[in-house]
């Protein structure tokens, strides 16, 4: 059963910057105490986690609407990608805590070799604007099942659901604090020593993080973005391809971090596949996604702006749009937008797009489509609809991304027993199910050695000078 913390290990907000500090000793003098470590502690915070978004639902969605125009539905689906991901570390927690046994080679017997897990300590977790709720709460997740106790940062550009952070999470959960804020506010946080930071967010303010902390040898796990590629090749099940493409790319607004952010379709099925995108459109969203209590909403105007800029660069450097196009700013209105006949150097395809807009550019071949990726940074996720192996696998071996879906996009993000990560600019480091234990975890290595045998390993001590007497 879970129990609400107490008052004495209750660790306090920081309400102003200088207060930071301060909140940060009181975690690690906490964390010294070493309740963090036992199995029970780790379980309640758990359920603490599955207790805050089941008990307090109908605030935290009456956040999200306010400041994301979120709807139900999508709402329903990241509720459920919090509580997957709580459950599955719950269930396999007694399991990742044992120690775990490694072999000994000959020379070193009798004795036994073996790795515990210890918790890293007092931890940052640094969140993005989209997807606010998962992206706070399963790196909690991850780094109570290891143990440790944090600091949380929610981004400032949702400030109803940062502050429902703020009210709730030091309620339900023991020795957890967070700080508002925006730029002063991560600066003072990020002058503190933590025994780990776990930041998602743009690739601009992972470097920025990178280099404030340089020096202090703190460890880093970044969960960034990039531009993840969505390959159709001529035999793939086009009609299933787009209803998944679609749902992938316009969930969220197209504010999704692992969203189709560019197709490139082999030329044979190029103009059916349009159909079938623009059709799904429709059918998601109806014919005037504005009405629609299933589409979302951009952040804000100037997000609009850049994704208009680039709607209107790619037009003028000859892209066609084949459905939306349009704005309405006044209510951070963007219809879905799919572009074809889209140029490799236009400003589309330069930057992560984050937004409602899904440009086509056409293929000869998979291979060519694999050349076109690797020339780039390499991606957060990659995405292949085929139902040939060759190209599947000319997509899995020949593209580094730092996951991949075969015939879908996004959903391997709900899986809590694969690692969720980038590689290279997408990010560094992993978590979710045992990654993210290990993430917040040190895998200490025991060697522990019988001592009755010590007169058969006479030759690791000197004097190394023939059979003299060593002991
Ligand atoms: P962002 O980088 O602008 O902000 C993220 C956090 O950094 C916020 O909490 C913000 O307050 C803080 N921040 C901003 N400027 C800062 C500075 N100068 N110094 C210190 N901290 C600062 O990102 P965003 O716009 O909120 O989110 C969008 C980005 O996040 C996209 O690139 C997206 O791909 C990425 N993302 C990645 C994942 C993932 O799991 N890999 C998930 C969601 C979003």
């Amino acid at each position: 059963r879970y129990q609400k913390p107490g008052g004495a290990s209750r660790i306090a907000n920081p309400s102003k910057v200088e207060d930071i500090a301060k909140a940060h000793q009181a975690l690690k003098d906490a964390f010294s105490l070493g309740a963090t470590r036992s199995y029970a502690w780790r379980i309640n915070q758990l359920k603490g986690i599955l207790s805050l978004v089941e008990e307090k639902e109908a605030e935290l969605f009456q956040a999200y609407k306010l400041d994301l125009g979120k709807s139900q539905g999508e709402w329903f689906l990241e509720k459920n990608s919090i509580l997957g991901e709580v459950k599955h570390t719950i269930a396999h927690l007694r399991e990742l805590m044992q120690p775990e046994s490694r072999s000994t080679p000959l020379w070193m017997q009798p004795a036994s070799t073996y790795i515990v897990r210890e918790p890293l300590g007092t931890v940052l977790i640094i969140g993005p604007y989209n997807y606010p709720a998962n992206l706070i709460l399963c790196p909690l997740a991850a780094a109570f099942s290891a143990g440790c106790n944090a600091m949380v940062k929610p981004s400032e550009q949702m400030p109803a659901t940062a502050d429902f952070f703020a009210k709730y999470l030091p309620i339900y959960l023991d020795q957890t604090a967070v700080t508002l804020g925006a730029v002063p506010e991560t600066t003072a946080l990020l002058e503190c020593k933590w025994d780990r930071i776990l930041f998602t967010g743009s690739e601009r303010v992972a470097q920025i993080i990178e280099k404030k902390v340089a020096g202090t040898l703190t460890p880093l796990c970044f969960e960034l973005g990039g531009k993840s590629p969505t390959v159709v090749d001529s035999s793939a099940n086009l009609t299933v391809a787009a209803r998944r493409i679609v749902q992938g790319k316009f969930i969220n607004c197209g504010a999704t971090c692992i969203a189709p952010d560019y197709i490139l379709v082999e030329s044979k099925v190029k103009a059916a596949l349009i159909e079938k995108l623009t059709k799904q459109v429709e059918i998601f969203y109806s014919s005037d996604p504005q009405t629609s209590g299933d589409y979302g909403r951009v952040l804000n105007s100037v997000h609009l702006k850049r994704l208009q800029g680039m709607v209107d660069d790619a037009v003028k450097s000859g892209a066609k749009v084949e459905c939306g196009g349009t704005q309405v700013v006044e209510d951070r209105f963007m219809a879905p937008t799919i572009l074809s006949g889209v140029r490799p150097d236009s400003a589309v395809m330069k930057e992560e797009i984050f937004g409602p807009i899904l440009p086509i550019l056409e293929v000869s071949s998979v291979d060519e489509a694999v050349d076109f990726i690797t020339s780039r940074p390499k991606p957060l996720a990659s995405y292949i609809f085929s139902s040939k192996n060759r190209s599947i696998n000319k997509i899995r071996d020949g593209v580094s991304s730092g996951s991949m879906c075969v015939n879908d996009a996004t959903v391997q993000v709900l899986s809590p027993d694969i690692p969720f990560g980038g590689v290279g600019p997408s990010g560094m480091g992993a978590y979710h199910g045992r990654e993210g234990f290990l993430l917040f975890s040190h895998s200490k290595s025991i060697y522990d050695h019988d001592t009755m045998t010590d007169g058969l390993t006479f030759m690791r001590y000197p004097p190394f000078n023939g059979f003299k007497k060593r002991t």
